[in-house]
């Protein structure tokens, strides 16, 4: 394991406990749950080397990865490396990534981060997390999408909204701020899962608890789930809080 669990309630005293939810064995229990369930999951990002992921994640943000790879193919092919995207014209790379939302803000961000690649990297993305997180638009979660996808180096857990919903409903974090989130599951979830459960969650949270009608009668979790069924009659609810899209 990575550690001892973390989530515990703290008492009006000081001292604290363990909430039952948190149970190794059942933490365990859903682990293998989910890896029995998608065992084939894979990020969904089309991409061939650790610059086109890198890109694609930050075009992700507040949109889907099938719009994504509907825009890459011409984006990579216009700009095939950091070199290029770096001298991109503005307007011209505005209009290629336009579908994708916030593509003035997105556009500019993948400029700066190409500028920077090739100021301080040559070019290349660089395999850690403290020189990705240096990147303009480089945050937590897309520097563990790098790393853990293009380098196979778990540096910790992706934390997208899917992780972050399902996380909670699983009753895995009480938190919701995604930093928190992540520290809950990487002291939950052994280092070697990190990278395969980060795409677990993404698919089960994709496919099946979905934020306004999770599918709880057919969820392989439901006998371990805390949320099961509540989490139906919560959905709408939650969606319309949170403003969930991707
Ligand atoms: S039982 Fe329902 S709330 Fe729990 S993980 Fe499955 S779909 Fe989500």
């Amino acid at each position: 394991m990575g550690g001892k669990a973390r989530s515990q309630s703290s008492t009006p005293g000081g001292a604290s406990i363990r909430t039952r939810t948190q149970s190794p064995q059942r933490v365990a229990k859903v682990l293998d749950v989910l890896a029995q369930t998608w065992a084939h999951a894979e990020c969904e990002l089309d991409h061939d080397n650790p610059y086109q992921l890198l890109c694609a994640t930050v075009l992700s943000a507040q949109s889907t990865d099938r719009q994504i790879n509907k825009v890459t193919p011409a984006l990579f092919e216009r700009y095939p490396d950091a070199h290029a995207l770096a001298e991109a014209d503005p307007g011209e790379l505005e209009d290629m990534i336009r579908s994708t939302g916030f593509y003035r803000l997105k556009a500019k961000r993948l400029r700066e981060m190409a500028q920077l690649l090739v100021e301080r990297h040559g070019g290349e993305v660089p395999g850690n997390m403290r020189q990705l997180v240096a990147l303009p638009g480089v945050a937590r979660k897309t520097a563990n999408v790098v790393l853990g996808v293009a380098f196979d180096i778990a540096a910790g857990i992706v934390v997208d909204t899917h992780v972050q919903r399902v996380s909670r409903r699983l009753g895995l974090t009480e938190q919701r701020d995604p930093d928190k989130i992540e520290r809950d599951l990487m002291e939950l979830v052994p280092k070697r899962r990190w990278i395969s459960v980060s795409h677990e969650l993404i698919w089960h949270g994709r496919r099946v608890c979905d934020a306004r009608k999770p599918d709880c009668e057919n969820c392989s979790l439901m006998p371990l789930c805390p949320s099961a069924l509540s989490a139906q009659a919560t959905g709408a609810k939650g969606q319309s809080k949170s403003g969930e899209r991707r």
